[in-house]
């Protein structure tokens, strides 16, 4: 036979057994000494020693009981006990890993996302696996002499205290417009009062201890009401942390509300109303945990694709939308990095403007979709000299520009003739001509600004149409097919190189 007895304030508990011949076995423990008496789940195990005789009664001596209210107990067989407490050990041990983890995954949260809820809610947390660890009785491994009241005292605290910050982290969590003010401040409100009741509820040791079971009972019951009307409103006004917290705090309410009005002590092999406590708490925690990881990976997917549409907005608005190479814009800011980029920033650099000659036939004759497929053909061939030293661009109609850095008088004349050339030779199908440009350069000198370089190089392209087209004209000098000496070679071929080098990788 064995007697399982529930944790509560006592000074000494001595338990007799009476045996069948008269004789009386006693065992005791006493407040910093339960010995191997103490079981997970909050419990005092007394067995009767093995006789010939079996036990017929049972005597229990309190010594400074703080209430006969408080006091649960079992007779059951040995077997059947040890079963029990292994058990609920099990649980326990389980329900406080999940709290823990819940606890360090809240605070990490708190720190990643920098909002007070989690930070609430993993100290929530924390609190509820110290509690479940002193109501458990697993500080016992450690330390034996809290064993008894100071555990039972500690474990007050402990709730109270949990009251207030589960209040502070459900309160936090909703946004600030969707739960009326003064509602807010009585909510917070009845979780400090909660969390300060537990002060002196835990000191005590005599019979008013369950006066202060009452006055904690309904400070909790207005708690809870109060929470439950913030998340309520909260959730009318369509906020989606009321929404994830409702499910949160819907289970341990209930469970609460319970111990508060049902008589529960029974339940769990004498685990009772603590361990429906505890695993409505890890319950709570894993809801807020797997609601809270939900709302961050949406709100985390949001921003991705708002700043890949950002990011596409940007290339969009720098892109012309026929041939897909740069517009104005986006040459100029391609220029600025050039520039920025370039070893030497007094490199020179020249602006070119390509224009189509007769192209207003092409489209006269051909239809203007043909116009616009030689458009892209003169793009792509282009582009191909788009790299580190020449940024292409399209500005409209049948203009194009192209920025060379690095080259400057004869050989960059002779690379804009090159230019023209290949041009010239690109392929456009059997129906049409040959189409061919005129190319006006202007070299920066200075700090020339791009409008000023623009006019000159527009200058320089009028002339060169004036000249007959299909030639090229620098701005200030006439422009000149003449041989190139081998040093100037090199250095057009170091363009192309290594424009080519930047399109292929
Ligand atoms: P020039 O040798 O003097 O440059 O003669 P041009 O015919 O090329 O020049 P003009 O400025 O007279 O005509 C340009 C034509 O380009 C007129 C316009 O219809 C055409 N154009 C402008 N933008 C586009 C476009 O996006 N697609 C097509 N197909 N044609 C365009
Ligand atoms: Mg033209
Ligand atoms: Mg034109």
């Amino acid at each position: 036979m064995a007697l399982m007895l529930h944790n509560t304030r006592f000074d000494r508990l001595r338990v007799g057994f009476v045996y069948a011949d008269g004789l009386t076995q006693w065992q005791q423990v006493a407040t910093g000494a339960f010995g191997a008496h103490w079981r997970a789940g909050g419990q005092i195990l007394f067995s009767a020693p093995d006789r010939r005789v079996a036990p017929v009664a049972l005597v229990l001596r309190f010594d400074r009981l703080a209430s006969v209210h408080l006091l649960r107990m079992r007779l059951l067989g040995v077997d059947e006990a040890n079963l029990q407490a292994n058990v609920l050990a099990a649980a326990v041990g389980c329900a406080l890993t999940l709290l823990f983890l819940g606890a360090i995954y809240n605070t990490a949260l708190a720190i990643a996302v920098r909002r007070q809820f989690p930070a609430w809610l993993g100290a929530w947390a924390a609190c509820m696996v110290l509690w479940g660890f002193f109501w458990s009785q697993f500080d016992l491994l450690m330390n034996g002499a809290l064993a008894g009241a100071p555990s039972s005292q500690i474990c007050t605290a402990l709730a109270c205290l949990a009251v207030t910050l589960a209040t502070q982290g459900a309160v936090t969590a909703l946004a600030r417009d969707t739960v009326p003010v003064a509602l807010r401040r009585v909510t917070i409100g009845c979780g400090l009062a909660t969390g300060a009741l537990g002060i002196p509820a835990s000191l005590v040791r005599g019979s008013s201890i369950d006066a202060w079971g009452a006055v904690l009972g309904i400070a909790t019951l207005a708690d809870l009401v109060a929470v439950a009307l913030c998340l309520g409103i909260a959730w009318r006004r369509g906020s989606g942390e009321a929404r994830a917290f409702a499910g949160a705090w819907a289970v341990p309410m209930v469970v609460l509300a319970t111990t508060q009005v049902v008589d529960t002590a029974s339940l769990f092999w004498g685990g009772g109303a603590q361990m429906l406590v505890l695993l409505g708490a890890t319950w709570q925690t894993l809801w807020i945990s797997v609601a809270a990881t939900h709302r961050l990976t949406r709100i985390r997917l949001e921003r991705d694709r708002a700043r890949q549409a950002e990011a596409t907005a940007h290339e969009l608005a720098r892109r012309d939308p026929l041939t897909g190479l740069r517009n104005r814009r986006g040459l100029v800011e391609a220029v600025d990095a050039m520039i920025g980029q370039g070893e030497d920033e007094h490199s020179p650099f020249a602006l070119l403007l390509v224009d189509v000659d007769k192209f207003k036939t092409i489209n006269d004759t051909h239809g203007h979709e043909v116009g616009d497929q030689v458009l892209c053909r003169l793009a792509g061939r282009l582009s191909r000299w788009d790299g580190a030293m020449c940024a292409v661009a399209r500005f409209g109609g049948e203009e194009f520009a192209m920025v060379v850095v690095g080259l400057s008088g004869p050989v960059l004349t002779q690379f804009a003739d090159r230019v023209r050339q290949e041009v010239a030779e690109c392929d456009h199908g059997p129906a049409l001509r040959a189409v061919t440009v005129s190319i006006g350069i202007a070299e920066a000198r200075g700090a020339a600004d791009f409008q000023s370089l623009y006019r000159l190089a527009d200058e320089a392209l009028y002339r060169a149409k004036q000249a007959g087209r299909n030639c090229v004209m620098s701005a200030g000098r006439p422009g000149g097919d003449g041989i190139l000496p081998a040093s100037m070679e090199r250095e057009l071929e170091r363009v192309e190189r290594v424009s080519l080098k930047h399109t292929y990788s």
